[in-house]
Order: C-alpha cells, then sequence, then structure tokens
C-alpha cells in the first residue's frame, strides 16, 4: 500500500519584500490566518529575513533558505553554507530555482552538487525543474526535465531519498522537523514559461508533467520513490487556479512566488480544504 503524500505549500519570496514594514504586514496576514492542519507550509524569505521570521512566524511554517553552497566553510564570499542553514534549525532549502539555473549559471551539476551537500548537512531540498518555452514547443519538455534531475540521481543513492533516521548520521535539527514517512526531496515543476509571467500551466499540462516525473523516478530510481515523492507545481499559481491544480492526481502542492507575498497566500495554503 502506498503512503499518501502531505499536501506542500511552500512560499517563494524571491528578493522581496524591501523594507522592514512589509516584511511585518506579511507576517501578520500569515500569523492571524486560518491554515489547514494538514498541509506543510514552508516560506523562503530571503536570507538577511531567517533569523527574525524564524522567532516572529507561527511555529506551524517553517522557514527555509532560497539557496545554498556545497561547502560547509571557508572563503566563499557571498554564499550561505548547509551547516549554517542546519545549525539556525532551518529544515528546506530551494535548489535549481530557474532564477538561479538562468541569472546565475547555475548547471544542473552545480545543483546536484549543491543536493548531496544539503542532504549531507542535513536539509531538506525543494528541487526546481522547468523547461523554456521554446523546449515545451518543441516537444522536449519531459527530454529537458529529465536532464535536470538526472546529475541529481546519479549522486544519490535510493535511502537518500526517503526519511533517514537519525542513526544514519543526520542532525537532530534534521528529524525534529521531519515527521516520518516524508520524503526528503520535493520536487517542484515549474515551467520557466509560467514564472512570474502570470501565464499558469493548464491543469492538464502539469499533470502530465508530474506523471512524467513521477514515472522517471520510478525508473531511475523506484517504485517507493516515486510513489513518496512530492511533486509541486509552481508558475503563476494564485487564488483563482490553485484548486483545478491542486486537484490532479500527481500535484502535490505549489511553490508560489508573487502571490506568496499577498493575503491570497492563505487561500492557496488552504487549496485542498
Ligand atoms: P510565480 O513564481 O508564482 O511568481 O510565478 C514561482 C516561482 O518562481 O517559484
Amino acid at each position: 500500500g502506498s503512503m499518501p503524500r502531505q499536501f506542500f505549500v511552500g512560499g517563494n519570496f524571491k528578493m522581496n519584500p524591501v523594507t522592514q514594514e512589509q516584511k511585518r504586514t506579511l507576517v501578520k496576514v500569515l500569523n492571524e490566518a486560518t491554515i489547514d492542519p494538514a498541509v506543510e507550509v514552508v516560506i523562503a524569505p530571503p536570507a538577511l529575513y531567517i533569523f527574525p521570521l524564524k522567532d516572529i512566524l507561527r511555529k506551524d511554517i517553517k522557514v527555509a533558505a532560497q539557496n545554498c553552497y556545497f561547502k560547509l566553510s571557508g572563503a566563499f564570499t557571498g554564499e550561505i553554507s548547509p551547516s549554517q542553514l542546519v545549525d539556525a534549525e532551518i529544515p528546506y532549502v530551494i535548489l535549481g530555482h530557474s532564477e538561479r539555473r538562468t541569472l546565475f549559471h547555475e548547471s544542473s551539476d552545480l545543483v546536484a552538487q549543491k543536493t548531496r551537500a544539503a542532504l549531507d548537512a542535513g536539509l531538506s531540498i525543494i528541487l526546481c525543474v522547468g523547461e523554456t518555452l521554446e523546449e515545451r514547443e518543441a516537444g522536449k519538455t519531459a527530454e529537458i526535465v529529465e536532464s535536470q534531475l538526472k546529475p541529481v540521481v546519479g549522486v544519490l543513492k535510493e535511502a537518500d531519498w526517503r526519511f533517514v533516521p537519525a542513526e544514519y548520521g543526520f542532525s537532530d535539527s534534521f528529524t525534529k522537523y521531519h515527521v516520518p514517512p516524508c520524503s526528503k526531496i520535493v520536487i517542484a515543476y515549474e515551467p520557466v514559461w509560467a514564472i512570474g509571467t502570470g501565464k499558469v500551466a493548464t491543469s492538464a499540462q502539469a499533470q502530465q508533467a508530474h506523471a512524467d516525473i513521477r514515472s522517471f523516478l520510478s525508473t531511475a530510481v523506484s517504485a517507493a520513490v516515486a510513489e513518496n515523492t512530492r511533486i509541486i507545481y509552481g508558475g503563476s499559481v494564485n487564488a483563482g487556479n490553485c484548486k483545478e491544480l491542486g486537484n490532479q492526481k500527481d500535484v502535490d502542492g505549489f511553490l508560489v512566488g508573487g502571490a506568496s507575498l499577498k493575503p491570497e497566500f492563505v487561500d492557496i495554503i488552504n487549496a485542498k480544504k
């Protein structure tokens, strides 16, 4: 029998908000909201705000980082170490976001290296993949997404995808935040043409891409990992389109950019209610 996958909603604040006042308004909205307790909610603020947010935010919303490096410490100006995030009791890091891949030239191999390091340090990963419009129109969506996933699969063992108990050497801060069963890697399917454009994928397009990712995992990793891994959709998700997307069989939640900065983020969290 398969275990139900817990619905997951992430808010990717990107390089927003830019004032303390906007940050306080956002926190107030979230802290006062009625949130479906069945949903795992994670927000990823700019690194600068991780600590204040952790302190002032309700405890049933987790705080994540938007990126990290693959080295644990040293002379890497401007970078954040996976170990620092674990020490700060941050359970998740977003890796491979399309803006990192495009604007900061992160290759799928680098993303894989970061994934390996982050898992070793005790973090869970929100791993982003997705095709450009040109690639979709050329019928290459599945091929591109697989090419982004393959280097990650290549550096992981089957067990790396699953809940790994403390005897595997994972830190207390990891086990404190992760109750089995859970997958340690959440895959975010984010078509590049849908990110920040207001042009959301249709529920059929999302379902197809998610089913293809699950089938790839089944072949490349294992049937159990394919069944247990949350695959979430990102790209212009809003209060109006989240219900239909969230009802697709292989859509296990969302990664939300623009709308995560607005009160409607609460409606997206509650999409399944
Ligand atoms: P968007 O961003 O919701 O603003 O399209 C999604 C993302 O980049 O994760």
